[in-house]
């Protein structure tokens, strides 16, 4: 009886939390996400994997294999797009040629990261939402350039994953710009990124958000064989890389150790892509990247963007970084045959659905303060509007300082509140919000009145 008892109460509960769980999705955004093919991802990795190999120091000039087809195909791709895009679209292999560096660089090398920029439509507005993947791959032995390497996982997924985007969002117009990229020389020391990060930070990108993927296009734990397509994992930076110095006093004094430009952009994205993709859960991990590893968001953490890394639940790592054989009956290689497109789709537009509701929503509230001339157990938050859109409106956030994600949201067309909640005891963030439901990224509060 005890135990009935409980279940009933189990299933109440269960049920008294989808109760509040109010989905409202943007119709162009759901559009959108509807499009994302598994049959296409499918046809841009075999074409990918056809190259034969695609490391960043293999053959630039053989119009069939290498790294120099790889990027040319996929130049050809974008601008195909482009044709349907009334121009908005354009497409180029940024290049830089490099040194040998005497680690996995033994000659003078062109290296090209593919780029296609969705111009935003709104000439006031030079925010920057980035998708990157990587286009090269590698054998057991990084600097075999000659023999095969299929890569269709690492990194055919996050490749193809950046061209259904910008094959779908080209058709589309956004305020902000969109700009899809594969880059090259990850496997070589994340070298097309670091090129790409530093060249954003010289000249004064103002991106506002980079969202790598990086295997991400088949979850099968090679350990536990258990195959599982509802779970991928978000890895985003705690102590920010940028500036550390600087912001380590701020940080010590709110106990903002947990509120970083990546932790942000990482919960807003669980939150987005829980909202427009069906049994997909978004799992945060709090952790710039796996352990002891990385990958192409770093350099741009370290030059101060917010960037994060997306990858499947559990890696295979006897298909990752190993030369096609079969050992003991085991199926080594990073082949086509491994890959799981449905997982592949959700995965694509956890991404799509992201960038779109970015690029669409009004710029993040400035100046957002909690004013302090009083001693009270309540909170006060005053903010200025954004400089970029029109929002109908601002959402603050709340939540427990003991809480990974945001718990309670407030709606108000004003730019202060006053939230009968110590502000000693929650963390409070402010965003903007437009009359389609698109969220600027949150800002955390400073402090006023000092
Ligand atoms: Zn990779």
């Amino acid at each position: 009886m005890k135990k009935i008892i409980s279940i009933c109460m189990l299933l109440f509960f269960a049920d008294y939390l989808f109760a509040q769980t109010i989905i409202q999705r943007d119709a162009e955004i759901e559009q959108m996400v509807k499009e994302v093919s598994p049959d296409s991802l499918r046809s841009y990795i075999n074409t990918l994997v056809a190259f034969g190999t695609r490391n960043t120091l293999s053959a630039q000039t053989n119009p069939k294999r290498g790294i120099g087809a790889a990027r040319n195909w996929m130049l050809q791709k974008f601008n195909q797009f482009a044709k349907e895009s009334n121009g908005r679209l354009t497409a180029i292999i940024d290049t830089t040629t490099l040194q040998p560096d005497h680690k996995r660089v033994d000659t003078t090398i062109v290296l090209g990261n593919v780029m296609a920029t969705l111009k935003g439509t709104d000439a006031n507005d030079n925010r920057i939402f980035i998708i990157s993947g990587h286009l090269d791959n590698m054998r057991s032995n990084v600097m075999d350039r000659t023999n095969d390497a299929p890569g269709a996982d690492d990194d055919g997924s996050g490749t193809a994953a950046v061209i259904e985007c910008a094959r779908i969002m080209s058709k589309h117009s956004f305020p902000a710009t969109i700009i899809f990229v594969a880059v090259s020389g990850e496997e070589q020391g994340l070298l097309g990124s670091t090129f790409m990060a530093n060249k954003a930070k010289k000249e004064n990108w103002n991106i506002e958000a980079v969202l790598n993927n990086d295997i991400m296009g088949s979850n099968n734990s090679n350990e536990t064989n258990i195959i599982d397509n509802t779970k991928v994992r978000v890895f985003s930076e705690g102590l920010p890389a940028y500036e550390t110095e600087k912001t380590a006093a701020n940080i010590r004094a709110l106990g903002l150790e947990n509120d970083g430009k990546a932790r942000q952009l990482a919960r807003y994205i669980k939150e987005t892509g829980e909202r427009y993709i069906d049994n997909l859960q978004v799992v945060l991990i709090y952790r710039n990247d796996r352990f002891l590893r990385g990958g192409d968001h770093l350099p741009y953490v370290q030059n101060g963007f917010a960037a994060v890394r997306i990858t499947e639940m559990d890696e295979n790592f006897t298909r990752q970084h190993q030369d096609v054989r079969t050992e003991n009956g085991i199926l080594y290689g990073d082949l086509p045959e491994h890959m799981d497109y449905e997982y592949l789709r959700k995965n694509t537009a956890l991404n799509l659905c992201n960038l779109a509701n970015l690029a669409k929503g009004p710029g993040m509230p400035d100046s957002v303060k909690i004013e302090v001339k009083n001693l009270t157990n309540s909170t006060h938050l005053m903010w200025q509007p954004p400089l970029y859109g029109k929002p109908k409106g601002y959402y603050v956030l709340m939540r427990e300082t003991t809480s990974a994600f945001w718990q309670k949201k407030f709606f108000t067309t004003s730019t202060d509140m006053r939230l009968p909640y110590s502000k000693d005891n929650y963390f409070f963030a402010v965003q903007s919000v437009n009359e389609t439901g698109n969220e600027s990224l949150p800002v955390v509060s400073g402090i006023a009145g000092r």
